[in-house]
């Protein structure tokens, strides 16, 4: 029998070096380097993320390979993050990628990134439903640097139907998780702190924006004034009511992000949710958008397994190999790219 192709992914758009080896859908080696140096900064420094992945990368594809139980000359294809990202970082990733590719004289696959969030529930096993969502179906992405719904036709058939106009849902739940006193990243620490809080004892503005867009900076500042004004009349306030204003937070978030799927439920008459990014980990996500899918038969929702949620290598090897067997290979001069561009 004819062996099935080795996809070697590499990850590098922001501030975690991923690097993962997938053969027939199943994940061989998944290894993720964290890079800690940004807690103290309060969110990623991109100088420093591009100096550690140069100097994680090696490391995390030796890892990967070892992990693996295979020899690299039986690697197939490399893919890796083409953009977007941090534009430092996402170029340690292609050189290296060009390089190994040059160097084992094998064909190259570029990825974009959100893409691959997505995608990532074509590896097997990978989410709770254990099983691959038909299409169409819609994604919600929510991550560190993206919050977008996708009408997704087919694997390579993809189309935005609303992005953030302003701060990404990750990006708010960071900042304003410093202000109660967390590191970066504070989405999970908001999370943890929200376990036994009042989800409804304190009450927060929801942006108003039309069509399938989302915004997040008038509801960042509106949390942020209200705990400003608090902590000037009694500075134990954030103290004293951590796991309220926490829940109260997510409850809010949640509900922005459903409201929003919601409307493009109607606007598509697509039923199936796909949920993909760091901020897909949430529980109280999770369960908000879990409860409305049993409110009607027709509705299906899909929930990444936490490993996946946020950025990994696997994502990235999953949609190359997608790639790899519809021959959309690339040249070794591709440009990674920092912004958004479509599909
Ligand atoms: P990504 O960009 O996909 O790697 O996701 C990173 C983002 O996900 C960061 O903004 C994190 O704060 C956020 N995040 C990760 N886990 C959770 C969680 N359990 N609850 C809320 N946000 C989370
Ligand atoms: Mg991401």
């Amino acid at each position: 029998m004819k062996k099935k192709p080795i996809i070697i992914g590499i990850e590098t758009s922001c501030d975690d070096t991923g690097v993962s080896i997938i053969q027939d859908k199943n994940v061989l080696s998944n290894i993720i380097i964290p890079q800690k140096i940004h807690k103290k900064y309060g969110g990623v420094v991109p100088e420093l993320a591009s100096r550690l992945h140069d100097k994680n990368i090696t490391k995390a594809v030796q890892k990967a390979i070892v992990s693996a139980k295979i020899n690299k000359n039986q690697i197939d294809a490399i893919s890796f993050t083409l953009g977007p990202g941090l534009i430092g970082s996402l170029l340690v990733g292609a050189s290296f990628a060009k390089s190994f590719s040059m160097g084992l004289g094998i064909p190259l696959l570029t990825v974009n990134h959100i893409q691959a969030h997505i995608l990532s529930h074509f590896i097997k096993n990978a989410n709770i439903n254990n099983s691959y969502p038909k299409f169409p179906f819609l994604g919600l992405v929510m991550s560190g640097g993206h919050t977008q719904i996708i009408e997704v036709n087919d694997f390579f058939k993809m189309k935005i139907l609303g992005s953030t106009l302003d701060d990404s849902v990750g990006e708010t739940l960071d900042k304003i998780a410093i202000i109660l006193g967390f590191h970066y990243p504070g989405g999970p620490m908001i999370e943890f702190f929200s376990k036994n809080g009042n989800n409804e004892k304190f009450i927060f503005s929801k942006p108003i924006v039309n069509g399938l867009n989302f915004s997040f900076s008038g509801f960042k500042s509106d949390v942020l004034q209200f705990i400003k004004k608090k902590l000037k009349k009694n500075t134990f306030f954030v103290k004293q009511n951590l796991s309220d204003i926490c829940a109260s937070i997510q409850k809010i978030t949640a509900e922005i992000l459903l409201e929003k799927v919601q409307k493009a439920i109607l606007k598509t008459d697509i039923f199936r949710i796909v949920l993909a990014g760091g901020v897909s980990a949430n529980s109280e996500i999770r369960r908000i958008f879990i409860s409305f899918a049993k409110k009607n038969k027709k509705y299906e929702i899909f929930i990444p397994k936490k490993k996946y949620t946020t950025d990994n290598g696997a994502m990235i090897a999953i949609t190359g190999l997608l790639k790899y067997e519809r021959n959309l290979f690339d040249s070794i001069h591709v440009s990674s790219y920092s912004k958004f561009k479509t599909f």
